[in-house]
């Protein structure tokens, strides 16, 4: 695709091909050089442990062209460092956090003219995976990996700008187990999740939110992103084992300090959530997607935070602080953005 072609304020968050992908293997005890490849296809022993085994972990983070023309990666040694904590979860080589960074800058550099233009609210998608790729089928770790890092450029995750959407919850549907791989970016997370993620679906939600696998009691991941509720200038979001450090939320705890909220990180009990004014999730894909309305499916209670279909005041103020430091509108008093240069 020549990227005069490309229909920069429509694209969704779906995959197009670009011109480069970057891959690294680990072999005989160590990482090799990083090589360019223009295919997008991958040559896979057919016992290799990733398609047996499981033994598989990605990141997900974007690269903005801002209003000065410059190229920003966010927070990505943030994603370097649990990329190496995901790996570790399911006894893969950890790849050094320079290494990856490399990677990504490389990745970024080679599929510049993908980046979309400032103004049109899309953003480079970059996705790094690592896989176990040793010929095994007697259940063990793997002695070589590959790290793949693709791009792809995506939409506003709102093409109709920043509305509320209805989530669902219930007890039946657990997505990790209560010391199990929830705190890590495994692929297996998401494969237990798509019998849920497809019935919230078909009753016409967005996504499910959980409850804690352990007690059932406290509110736990929402769909494949953090949960985040607001009262009394207070940003209360769920301490739990089963959820993912998200990397968007530790931004917008940061960023909600800097405006004068209080930030609280514990438990929050299900019955909480008819105290908050605000509530809803974040993750690199959206930043914040705030949440209308809560049907909990076992018991029929509704809890409304949007009558009007409009986000609440703090989800604005919050979404637009991140959305600016990315496309340098804002100052990036953090440090959080690398410019490319
Ligand atoms: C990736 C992910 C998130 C969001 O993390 P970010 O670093 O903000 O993108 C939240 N929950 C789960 C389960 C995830 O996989």
């Amino acid at each position: 695709m020549k990227e005069t072609e490309i229909d920069w304020g429509n694209l969704s968050f779906s995959y197009m091909k670009t011109d480069y992908n970057v891959r690294c293997t680990y072999k005989d005890g160590k990482w090799g050089e990083i090589e360019v490849s223009d295919s997008e296809y991958v040559p896979l022993h057919i016992a290799a442990s990733c398609l047996h085994y499981g033994q598989e972990s990605f990141e997900g983070l974007k690269a903005f062209r801002g209003k000065d023309g410059k190229v920003r990666i966010f927070r990505m040694e943030e994603n370097a460092r649990r990329f190496i904590r995901s790996a570790e979860g399911v006894k893969m080589q950890p790849m050094p956090e320079e290494l990856f960074c490399e990677m990504v800058r490389k990745v970024v550099k080679l599929n510049e003219r993908f980046i979309p233009p400032y103004g049109t609210g899309a953003s480079l998608y970059i996705r790094p995976l690592e896989i176990g790729i040793t010929a095994r089928v007697g259940v063990k770790p793997a002695s070589e990996y590959m790290v793949i890092m693709l791009v792809t450029p995506v939409g506003p995750y709102f093409k109709e700008g920043f509305k509320p959407t209805k989530v669902c919850m219930s007890r039946e549907y657990d997505r990790v187990a209560p010391k199990g791989t929830g705190s890590i970016k495994v692929g297996g997370n998401y494969a237990a999740s798509l019998v849920a993620g497809e019935k919230a679906h078909d009753l016409g939600y967005s996504v499910m939110l959980y409850i804690d696998p352990k007690e059932k009691k406290y509110l736990d991941e929402c769909g494949a992103a953090n949960f985040f509720g607001i009262r009394d200038n207070k940003y209360i979001t769920p301490a739990s084992e089963s959820i993912l450090p998200s990397i968007t939320n530790k931004s917008l705890t940061q960023l909600a300090e800097d405006l004068g909220m209080t930030v609280e990180r514990r438990h929050i009990p299900v019955e909480e959530l008819e105290t908050f004014e605000e509530v809803g999730a974040c993750g690199t894909a959206a930043v914040i997607s705030p949440i209308g309305e809560i049907d909990d499916l076992d018991n029929g209670k509704k809890y409304i935070y949007s009558k009007d279909g409009q986000a609440g005041p703090w989800s604005v103020k919050l979404y637009e602080k991140l959305r600016g430091i990315q496309y340098g509108e804002e100052p990036d008093t953090h440090g959080w953005c690398e410019i490319l240069d």
